[in-house]
């Protein structure tokens, strides 16, 4: 049996893949031999549609005709005349294979990516698998493809990409292995999102287990069993099926409104990592979306987003939403998410370093593009805007004040925005906790992101296992920071809402009540749970938690203390 975070309810048996992510990264060269570099692309290209049509068809068996129909629209891309032959046209002026096909690949993704229609937009997906699965034939890489995983598949990789959940069909993948990430972790956000059970930072994961093999992972428990016997195959069906009955009857609190015992109202949003999680939202019955981590839009690709493909992004979850509020933070770059195209340097302390709010200000133009894209989308539904990492007020007001520059302009050039966007601040850093008094008289509204702010405050990595006893919502001087923060919200008429996984934690609930938390945004999956959460407890029996919890000295007492009070 081997340990690790739970990090997405649910238990999933299947057989493990072992996926590898490798670097695609090669030397750009001009080729004296054109001829020969001529004949080494279609000889890749010719590789690439063998295994696709051998994929595709195996999917068909598995998935069904649409699915392997995908697959077969990339060898009918990659063989469309107009796109290879420019391909070909590159590489007969000199350059390297890899070079012309990447140049090319990466304008009809970005073509396609920011077109209108949705369908348009797949086709950039899949001109990004043609480019990965060429460029890994050409560099030799051989890549295992989760889109043709067969049902019943358990991924285990060291760690998961945005890129790999690309590929992931819900229908067949059944659990996610990983060697790192913690709770609160992108792996385990991104899982959770899609409802696939997880056991993150599974030590030796990737060489413990061997494909094929027949696991078990308990999401619930952190727990992943190799080569399980019948028994114990049994014993897990019956508590996979006892986790689908809890959830089918969390249905009757989906279409009601998010109130607590005594009658006070909630809002309950959704965290969103793109324009069609919004949809997910909706169906999971989500009441808007309280944080829209837009750096997903800048991750795997090559370059920056267009104000075109963002506002596009932006206009499309806020008309799926159709005016229930959406929150957009802006760029948050840096620490665990990294753009290599930005060309940022490697830091020490990346964590503490150049990135999100700061990395933005010094790069006016990329963030301008994004206000810009925000304020425009703005007039399509009731949008917010968001800076991360904010520390100081100065921040907070330069970012303000750019917004009002770009809100000039686009009045002269007559483009509609809405004149009266809210403006907040991510409360994720210790030093915005400790001047939340100031900041409330300057923001619209607060969002406490309790995923960074545990970390700062505790001075420790959330994806580090070495420290990962001292990460914990419930150190008092978390509770008191997160209790300080609303405090000056409410004294200053401003909203506070919690976006980080705390939100959701059914022990922080009666807390975040007796605080005066106005908003809860949470992963898709979690809404029915957290409404059925907050639905058990009176403002007062919460107040009675609170004033105990408040006295308490350590994380112990509180989470002891806390368990009882939900059980
Ligand atoms: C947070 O820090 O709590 C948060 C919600 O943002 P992220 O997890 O994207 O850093
Ligand atoms: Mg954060």
């Amino acid at each position: 049996m081997l340990h690790g975070t739970a990090a997405s309810d649910g238990i999933g048996i299947g057989r493990v893949m072992l996926v590898e992510e490798h670097s695609l990264e090669y030397t750009h060269k001009t080729t004296e031999d054109t001829e020969e570099e001529l004949q080494r692309f279609k000889n890749a290209v010719s590789i690439f549609c063998d295994n696709t049509a051998a994929q595709a068809d195996a999917l068909r068996k598995s998935a069904g005709d649409k699915e392997a129909e995908i697959l077969e629209g990339h060898i009918q891309i990659i063989k469309d005349p107009y796109l290879s032959g420019e391909i070909e046209k590159l590489i007969a002026n000199g350059q390297c294979a890899e070079a012309a096909l990447e140049h090319m690949c990466d304008m009809f993704i970005s073509m396609f990516s920011s077109a209108d229609d949705e369908l348009t937009n797949q086709r950039a997906a899949d001109v990004k698998d043609i480019k990965t699965g060429i460029l890994s034939i050409l560099l030799g890489i051989n890549e295992v493809k989760i889109c043709a995983a067969p049902k019943g598949t358990v991924i285990v990789a060291k760690e998961l990409t945005p890129s790999m959940t690309a590929g992931i069909n819900k229908e067949n993948i059944v659990g996610i292995i990983t060697e790192t990430g913690g709770k609160t972790s992108h792996s385990a956000i991104l899982a959770r999102a899609l409802e696939i059970p997880a056991v993150l930072s599974v030590n030796g994961a990737t060489t413990k287990l061997s494909a094929g093999e027949m696991v078990i992972t308990d999401g619930c428990e952190g727990i992943v069993i190799a080569s399980p016997d019948e028994n114990l195959i049994q014993a897990y069906t019956t508590k996979q099926n006892a986790v689908l009955k809890q959830r089918r009857e969390l249905e009757k609190f989906r279409g009601i409104a998010t109130k607590s015992k005594s009658g006070e109202t909630y809002e309950l949003f959704c965290n969103i990592g793109n324009q069609d999680d919004a949809i997910k939202a909706i169906e999971h019955d989500g009441e808007g979306a309280g944080l829209f981590r837009t750096e997903f839009l800048f991750m795997d690709r090559n370059s920056v987003p267009t104000e075109e493909e963002q506002f596009n992004a932006y206009k499309k979850a806020a008309l799926i939403l159709k005016n229930k509020p959406l929150i957009i933070r802006t760029l948050d770059i840096g620490g665990d998410k990294a753009l290599p195209y930005l060309g940022l340097k490697k830091e020490e302390n990346p964590f503490m370093g150049f990135r999100a709010i700061r990395y933005c200000l010094k790069n006016q133009d990329l963030f301008k593009t994004q206000l810009r894209a925000i304020l425009r989308a703005s007039s399509f539904g009731d949008i917010k805007v968001m800076f991360p990492l904010v520390t100081a007020i100065d921040e907070f007001r330069a970012g303000k004040q750019l917004i009002n520059e770009l809100k000039t302009e686009l009045k002269k050039s007559k483009i509609l925005f809405d004149e009266n966007i809210k403006i907040g601040v991510m409360m994720e850093t210790a030093s915005a906790a400790v001047i939340a008094d100031t900041l409330a008289k300057e923001a619209d509204f607060f969002s406490i992101g309790t995923n960074d702010l545990i970390g700062y405050t505790m001075a420790c990595d959330r994806g580090n296992n070495e420290v990962s006893n001292l990460y914990s919502a419930f150190q008092p001087s978390v509770l008191r920071l997160i209790k300080y923060i609303i405090d000056c919200g409410t004294k200053n008429n401003i909203p506070v809402g919690m976006c980080g996984e705390t939100a959701s934690n059914e022990m922080m609930i009666p807390l975040l009540i007796s605080f005066g938390l106005t908003e809860f945004s949470v992963s898709a999956p979690s809404v029915l749970k957290v409404r059925k959460a907050i639905s058990k407890w009176t403002k007062s029996d919460a107040d009675n938690v609170a004033d105990k919890v408040m006295q308490m000295a350590t994380e112990k007492e509180v989470s002891d203390y806390l368990k009882t009070i939900i059980r």
